[in-house]
C-alpha cells in the first residue's frame, strides 16, 4: 500500500518546525481520536497521523525519510510504528489498545510529548525529582527588611544505606536479559503490534537486588522531615518567588534533586500598607496635635523619628519621609505617614469646661463649612 507523504499527513511544509509539527499533531490527534471522533475512517487517519508524527518528530528519522521516504521504516521495530512509544514515564502501551482508552486525551498527548519521548533503546534515563512549591506567609517588616527563617518540610532523600538502588547484591534480570526492557505482542483495532515497555521487574535498570534494603523497603529513597533555613531578601512582595536549588524530592535513576520555590505570602498589617517600594503608615492624632502642630516622636519600622506636624493638619495629609520605604536595590522608596484626626471619646471636667469655652468661638474656619452652608442656603 503507498503511504501518504508524512508531510502532507500532518498538513506541514518540509521546512516545518519542531514546533510546529507539534502542534499539528496535537489538532489532528484529537480530532481523529477514536474516542472523540465516531466516523468510519477516523482510527485509521488516527493511526496515520500518528506514524507521520513518530518519524518527523524525531531528528534522526526524519532525516532518514527525508532521504529515503517511508520505505526506511517498513521494517523498522516490526513494522510497528508505536515501536518507540513503549517508554513514556506513566503511559502504559495497552492504552493503544482503545479499550481501555478512558484517560484524558490530554494526558495521554502531555505523557507523550513529555520528557520519556523518544529513546526506545534506552535504560531509564535520570530524572530530576519534584519541585515543591512551599507557601509562606511572613510579616510586613521581614518582606520589607528581609529575614531569616526556618521551614520544615517532608521530603524524600535519596537512602544512604543503599545508595538509592533499593537493595544489594545485583544481579542481571532474567526478565528482560538486562536491557531494562520487555516486548510483548498486543493486539488492539488496527491489528496486531509489539509494543515495548519498561522492564516491570527492574524498572528499567537491567539488574535486580538480591537482598533487599531494609532501611527504605527496596524504594531506594526515604521521606524525612528536613528544617530548611529560608533567607527572606528585602523587598519582597506577596506571590515573589525565591528557588532553592536542588533541595526538593530526590531525582531517579541518578538524576537532579528537584527544588524548592518559596513563595511569600505578606500578611496584611493594621499600621502599614505598601505601594510598588513606597509604604503608607497611618498615623492617629489629636484635635490639639492636628490644629496646633508640633513636633511628635514617631515610631516607624526604621526605629523612631521625630516628626514635624504643621498647624491645621486634616485627616489623610500625607506626611512624606524620603528613603525611608521598601528597599529596592541601592535605593529606598519612601515612607508616607498618613494623618488621622481623632477626636475625644472621652474628656475629665476640666477638658469639658475648656471645649464649653471654645465653644463659645468661632470654630468653623474651614471653606467645608463655607461649601456646606451655600449648598444650602
Ligand atoms: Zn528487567
Ligand atoms: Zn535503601
Amino acid at each position: 500500500m503507498a503511504k501518504r507523504d508524512y508531510y502532507d499527513v500532518l498538513g506541514v511544509d518540509k521546512s516545518a518546525s519542531d514546533a510546529e509539527i507539534k502542534s499539528a499533531f496535537r489538532k489532528l490527534a484529537k480530532k481523529y481520536h477514536p474516542d472523540l471522533n465516531k466516523e468510519p475512517d477516523a482510527a485509521e487517519k488516527f493511526k496515520e497521523v500518528q506514524e507521520a508524527y513518530d518519524v518527523l518528530s524525531d531528528e534522526q528519522k526524519r532525516k532518514t525519510y527525508d532521504q529515503f521516504g517511508s520505505a526506511a521504516f517498513d521494517n523498522n521495530a516490526g513494522g510497528n510504528p508505536y515501536g518507540s512509544y513503549g517508554n513514556y514515564g506513566g503511559f502504559n502501551t495497552s492504552g493503544f489498545g482503545f479499550e481501555d482508552f478512558n484517560i484524558n486525551l490530554d494526558d495521554i498527548l502531555s505523557n507523550m510529548f513529555g520528557s520519556g519521548f523518544g529513546g526506545s533503546k534506552r535504560k531509564n534515563r535520570p530524572t530530576k525529582g519534584e519541585d515543591v512549591l512551599y507557601r509562606m506567609k511572613i510579616s510586613f517588616e521581614d518582606a520589607v527588611f528581609g529575614s531569616k527563617k526556618d521551614i520544615t518540610l517532608d521530603l524524600t532523600e535519596k537512602c544512604e544505606t543503599c545508595e538509592g538502588r533499593g537493595g544489594f547484591d545485583f544481579k542481571k534480570c532474567s526478565t528482560c536479559n538486562g536491557t531494562g526492557r520487555v516486548r510483548r505482542s498486543q493486539s488492539s483495532l488496527f491489528g496486531s503490534f509489539v509494543s515495548e515497555s519498561v522492564c516491570p521487574d527492574c524498572k528499567g535498570q537491567g539488574e535486580v537486588f538480591e537482598k533487599r534494603c531494609s532501611d527504605c523497603k527496596g524504594k531506594g529513597y526515604n521521606i524525612n522531615r528536613k528544617t530548611i533555613t529560608i533567607t527572606i531578601p528585602e523587598g519582597v512582595d506577596t506571590g515573589s518567588q525565591i528557588r532553592i536549588k536542588g533541595k526538593g524530592q530526590v531525582g531517579s535513576n541518578g538524576g537532579e534533586n528537584g527544588d524548592i520555590y518559596v513563595e511569600f505570602i505578606v500578611e496584611s498589617d493594621p499600621i502599614f500598607k505598601r505601594d510598588g517600594n513606597d509604604i503608607y503608615m497611618t498615623l492617629p492624632i489629636n484635635i490639639v496635635e492636628a490644629t496646633l502642630g508640633g513636633e511628635k516622636e514617631v515610631p516607624t519600622l526604621d526605629g523612631k523619628i521625630i516628626l514635624t506636624i504643621p498647624p491645621y493638619s486634616q485627616t489623610n495629609d500625607k506626611l512624606r519621609i524620603k528613603g525611608r520605604g521598601v528597599p529596592n536595590g541601592s535605593k529606598r522608596g519612601d515612607l508616607y505617614i498618613v494623618l488621622d484626626v481623632v477626636m475625644p471619646t472621652k474628656l475629665d471636667r476640666n477638658q469639658r469646661r475648656l471645649f464649653e469655652e471654645l465653644s463659645e468661638t468661632n470654630l468653623d474656619t474651614s471653606d467645608k463649612f463655607k461649601i456646606f452652608n451655600k449648598h444650602f442656603k
